[in-house]
């Protein structure tokens, strides 16, 4: 029996979030990690996580980041840095105030997105000085359309400067279909869906003597949800490339921490499978942002006058508590929440938050 030592709720880094991958691992567990776009998507993860008892993965992508600093912010640039910076900040003080233990993350970054992460790490080290934290826990670099050589001395270049201040890094190898954020790959062989198990023992001989990694490797997983028949996920590609990588560096089992990109719509015993083969993150967006549009889509369809008119034409009844923000948004709150229940339930980490809990939630049990 394995006792994972507690941690301080909070976002975590450095040793303390080695400690939480590995108690997903050794516990046959993995985290959702939810894409979101503001404080609505972040409160609605945060409170899920919480009433789940579970850790959550809160990530941001470059698109998510520039409206989080609003999408009519100027320069583009410097709004999808200081977005990220700023929802960064909001997560560090609620992820306590929630009681459970946060991996904070950025998603997707190719070639043309590396002076993103770049800036963003300038921030990181600064905040670092000041807190001795870094900002996130993780940024996310994604060469996997680069040859593989740039894809990993480009890595381990930048894993090198925040291991510095704690971080992880998360690489891809293969390529994962559909469409993210405008990045997509409508034609690409179907070769690259499946990351050659070779280039993931490369990969781990190159970046584990510098710092932590995790891989997103491809394993015929999608963006996005498409008409069924379109995925055909094969999970023995991970098996294969941990089988290798053990084999040949005589580790324990699992020793690559594996990251499933395109969790949507994927069927649950794919999913199930890919967690016996050390898949400690799944991406999640597309779904939760449907379950988010869903709520406020039927609560404004029922309550259409209060959409259309502040006061109704016909008997002049106000409409103010169905307009207020609060009201609508609250029900893709609740509605997203609903599908992190669901995803929780799936990656089996319902209940095994290691937070330390607050003497208020030990007296309640
Ligand atoms: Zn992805």
């Amino acid at each position: 029996m394995v006792t994972t030592p507690k941690l301080k709720p909070g976002v975590v880094s450095g040793k303390d979030y080695l400690t939480l991958v590995k108690s997903c691992k050794d516990g046959g567990y993995a985290l959702p990690a939810v894409n979101i776009v503001g404080t609505n998507s972040i409160n609605a993860v945060l409170e899920a996580a919480a009433k789940n008892s579970a850790d959550v993965i809160i990530q941001l992508s470059n698109g998510g980041a520039a409206f989080y600093a609003g999408a009519g912010a100027p320069d583009s640039f410097q709004a999808k840095v200081l977005g990220a910076v700023s929802a960064a900040k909001h997560v560090h003080m609620m992820a306590e105030l929630y009681g459970v233990c946060v991996i904070l993350h950025t998603d997707h970054a190719n070639k043309k997105l590396i002076p993103w992460v770049e800036a963003m790490l300038d921030h990181g080290e600064q905040y670092y000085k000041e807190t001795g934290k870094p900002l996130f826990s993780s940024h996310m670099v994604d060469l996997s359309e680069e040859d593989i050589d740039f894809n990993l001395s480009e890595s381990a270049r930048l894993l090198k400067r925040m291991v510095a201040i704690d971080m992880s890094i998360e690489i891809e190898l293969g390529v994962t279909g559909g469409e993210e954020d405008g990045v997509g790959s409508d034609e690409i062989d179907n070769d690259k869906l499946y990351t050659q198990p070779e280039d993931c023992l490369r990969a781990y001989e190159l970046l584990s003597p510098i710092g932590h990694f995790s891989l997103a490797a491809s394993f015929g997983n999608v963006h996005g949800v498409y008409k069924p028949g379109n995925v055909k996920l094969r999970p023995e590609i991970l098996k294969h490339s941990q089988a290798l990588v053990s084999q040949r560096h005589n580790t324990a089992d699992n020793p690559l921490d594996l990251v499933f990109h395109g969790g949507s719509g994927s069927e649950k015993e794919k999913i199930d499978e890919s967690l016996g083969y050390g898949v400690f993150k799944m991406n999640i967006d597309t779904d939760t942002q449907f379950a988010f549009a869903e709520g406020v889509g039927k609560f404004a369809f029922a309550n259409q006058k209060a959409f259309l008119h502040q006061i109704d034409p016909d008997t002049g009844e106000p409409y103010k508590k169905l307009y207020d923000p609060r009201k609508w948004l609250r029900k893709g709150e609740e509605t997203m929440i609903a599908r992190l229940d669901e995803a929780f339930a799936d990656l089996k980490s319902a209940g095994k938050s290691i937070a330390l809990k607050k003497a208020g939630q030990i007296a309640a049990e």
